[in-house]
């Protein structure tokens, strides 16, 4: 794996988190998006080497609407790049961790996305996270 692309960050109110991001980072979200099959609202700042994504759920079966339920507003996952998606899933799924989707899925920011199942990498929702090429 290379370096940790964004941490991501569940959050009940897009806007007012937008904004106090904003004033905690100096820094404008560079992009933000709409992901329709995830049901969220994401944006983006960049900050040194890496990013914060900011994710809102948009309706109430979104992973992340139940996560902020669940446990309220807070770090949902930390994402890593790899060079290689298909790769990397391999290998994992060879040392015995669960993946949470079997083929890697279209995320935000142009990238293919996998998920590391928590209760296999210590409570920890891990994302690897491939560009688009
Ligand atoms: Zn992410």
């Amino acid at each position: 794996m290379l370096n940790v692309e964004h941490i991501g960050i569940a959050v009940k109110n897009f806007s007012e988190a937008n904004g106090l991001y904003y004033r905690l980072l100096g820094v404008e979200p560079y992009k933000t998006e709409y992901v329709e099959s995830e049901g969220v609202n994401t944006s983006f700042f960049k900050v040194g080497g890496t990013k914060i994504e900011l994710l809102e759920g948009t309706t109430e079966d979104s992973a992340i609407t139940k996560f902020v339920e669940k446990r309220g507003e807070g770090i949902h996952h930390i994402a890593f790049e790899v060079e290689d998606i298909y790769a990397e899933m391999e290998r994992l799924k060879k040392e015995g961790f669960a993946l949470l989707n079997e083929a890697p899925k279209k995320g935000a920011d142009n990238k293919l996305v996998c998920f590391v199942h928590p209760k296999s990498a210590t409570g920890v929702l891990v994302e690897l996270t491939q560009e688009i090429r």
